[in-house]
């Protein structure tokens, strides 16, 4: 049986070459692809488990393909860039991208960041199921979302992870270098700050669909928990 496929879309030979020979050392099978539109045939003739996408391409960005991809699903997307430049990153993020990474980069950081993303692909629970057996909480994992007394949550793709976590660590405090860790990957440049903001988000959206509940407790300088 052959390992998680990954789809790599990179045009530069050097690059492409080492990426190539870490990922496939470590059991992962690779498709590589030099242009977008090959990329896209790819994808809809062989759909790979993880895409990694390089942003300046001879055919066009590969900002373009996250978007698409995304818009289609929840494949895992994660975006490489010549310059490491904050508009890269931050566009690739806001377009959906789960992760970014500035070039240059080790082999072993982009394993890494592989790893976690197929890590969070296959999270180990059933397709569907409510938390407890008492929760108000019921979590559709296929369809990325969690719903609240029967409704569905308006949640981003951060906060449907960062809420998921705490459902999965109910009842115990878990620190933001954990959720950064669980939800961002545990070499994303993401900060505390960047959990703090989507909790915020998350609460807001727990509050307005059920007001009476505060299911989000921070605990001062450690972390959160949800408690129902
Ligand atoms: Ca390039």
């Amino acid at each position: 049986m052959s390992g998680p496929r990954v789809l790599l879309v990179e045009d530069d030979p050097a690059i492409a070459k080492s990426i190539i020979y870490t990922l496939e050392r470590d059991g992962l099978a690779v498709t590589h692809s030099l242009l977008l539109c090959d990329a896209r045939r790819q994808l809809s003739q062989h759909p790979p488990d993880v895409l990694i996408l390089d942003v300046g391409l001879p055919d066009g960005s590969g900002l373009d393909l996250c978007k698409e991809v995304r818009a289609a699903g929840s494949l895992p997307v994660l975006m490489l860039s010549a310059h490491d430049e904050e508009i890269d990153r931050v566009l690739g993020l806001e377009l959906g991208a789960d992760d970014y990474l500035g070039k240059p980069f080790s082999p072993r950081e982009l394993l890494a960041r592989v790893r976690s993303m197929l890590r969070r692909a296959r999270m180990p629970l059933p397709a569907s199921r409510a938390i407890g057996g008492t929760s108000p909480f019921g979590i559709d994992l296929g369809g990325q979302r969690i719903s609240l007394q029967g409704k569905p949550l308006p949640l981003t793709r951060r906060e449907f992870g960062l809420l998921l976590d705490l459902l999965q660590h109910r009842g115990r405090i878990r620190s933001r270098d954990e959720l950064l860790g669980a939800v961002w990957g545990s070499d994303s440049d993401s900060t505390d700050r960047t959990v703090d903001t989507h909790i915020k988000t998350l609460r807001a959206k727990l509050q307005e669909a059920a007001p009476e509940h505060d299911y989000i407790v921070t605990h001062r300088g450690m972390g959160y928990c949800v408690e129902i």
